[in-house]
């Protein structure tokens, strides 16, 4: 971070600068330009100081240099992240397709869909257990018995399954059952949920929060490196913003902007970004052209009768003819969809 000081400013003021940086127990560097005075300072700077410096007489900026995130950004890990789940790697060069239900409604259900999905080229199950629901009447998940059934069927069709944790205190039980453990929008900070899912081993898809920036998002998937989980895949989803036409808009400027800041793999949920089924294939196909790393994509047997998200969920055969314009995608940007690989676990 560097401070610069206004025109004409004082020894004085320069000094108290300066001994308010050390004070902090920083190394405040000797000042220097022949115009202004500009005083360096290194060291892990906490938010407070910043505003603390720019209110002192004599200062006219403070501006940070380096990234108040330091786990999840290139600077202090230039090689790219790449997750391993059992049969695939997210962040690698291939793209892969995460696709299912929104939510777990049955073994029936989720059966036929992970075949379908699978047979298409999906190689992650999706399927919410515990939903978070903007209204209280809705269905809100089979709870444990939805990740009996997920687990279940991950198992039959040799999926790996991604299921959202909403609390806590559900974390052990989740992770018992899920591959990913996935951070839904609206608890993107929610801190001790990510400190908990930080303490597992399991991967960890962040879903960015609905109103929060790029640099919180950043700094919620520091929250989970912090604790020693390097596993963290980001998931842009949309953000709110004053159009309404769509649920919300997708923010695919995201896609590079992560890709440059961070090493951590970044995919796309075009379901949630858009709320609107025929709106999904021509932004997973924007989000492929754009980089990302994979896809989030909820499918169901029956759109019109889903418990949640119905809306938004795309037909088996759409899902396929997407599956089959990806491909080119991925290949006008060298990478190519992820195969579904044997899993090693039983
Ligand atoms: C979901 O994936 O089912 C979900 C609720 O997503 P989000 O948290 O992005 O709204
Ligand atoms: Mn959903």
């Amino acid at each position: 971070m560097i401070v610069i000081m206004r025109i004409g400013c004082s020894q004085e003021e320069i000094n108290r600068v300066m001994n308010r940086i050390e004070d902090a127990g920083l190394k405040a560097h000797v000042p220097f330009g022949d115009e202004r005075i500009v005083i360096g300072l290194a060291g892990q700077v906490l938010p407070g100081l910043r505003d603390a410096l720019e209110l002192l007489p004599g200062v006219d900026q403070v501006i940070p240099i380096s990234k108040p995130y330091k786990l999840a950004s290139r600077e202090f890990h230039p090689q790219d992240t790449v997750v391993e789940l059992d049969g695939v790697a997210v962040g690698g060069n291939d793209i892969v397709v995460m696709a299912g239900p929104c939510a777990v409604e049955s073994e029936e259900q989720l059966l036929v869909t992970a075949q379908a999905v699978k047979a298409a080229g999906a190689t992650v199950l999706r399927g919410g257990a515990y939903k978070p629901r903007t209204s209280p009447y809705e269905f809100r998940g089979l709870r444990q018995a939805g990740l009996r059934i997920l687990a279940q069927v991950g198992k039959e069709t040799q999926m790996p399954v991604v299921t959202e944790v909403m609390t806590p205190e559900d974390v052990e039980l989740v992770a018992q059952y899920a591959d990913i453990l996935q951070i839904g929008s609206r608890n993107m900070q929610n801190f001790v949920l990510l400190d908990e899912v930080g303490r597992t081993r399991k991967p960890v898809l962040l879903k960015r929060g609905m109103a929060c920036n790029i640099q919180e998002w950043l700094l919620a998937a520091e929250y989970v490196l912090l604790q020693g989980n390097e596993q963290v895949i980001l998931c842009e989803r949309g953000i709110r913003t004053f159009e309404t036409y769509a649920r919300n808009t997708m923010d695919i400027t995201a896609i590079p902007i992560v890709e440059r800041l961070s090493h951590l793999p970044v995919i796309v949920d075009p379901s949630h970004a858009t709320g609107k089924w025929y709106l999904v294939p021509p932004l997973a196909l924007a989000a492929v052209a754009a980089g990302a790393d994979g896809l989030l994509i909820e499918v169901h047997p029956d759109p019109d009768v889903a418990l949640a998200d119905g809306p938004q969920s795309l037909t088996f055969d759409n899902f396929r003819l997407l599956m089959s314009q990806l491909m080119p995608l991925a290949q006008a940007r060298n990478r190519k969809i992820a195969m579904p690989r044997a899993r090693i676990k039983p």
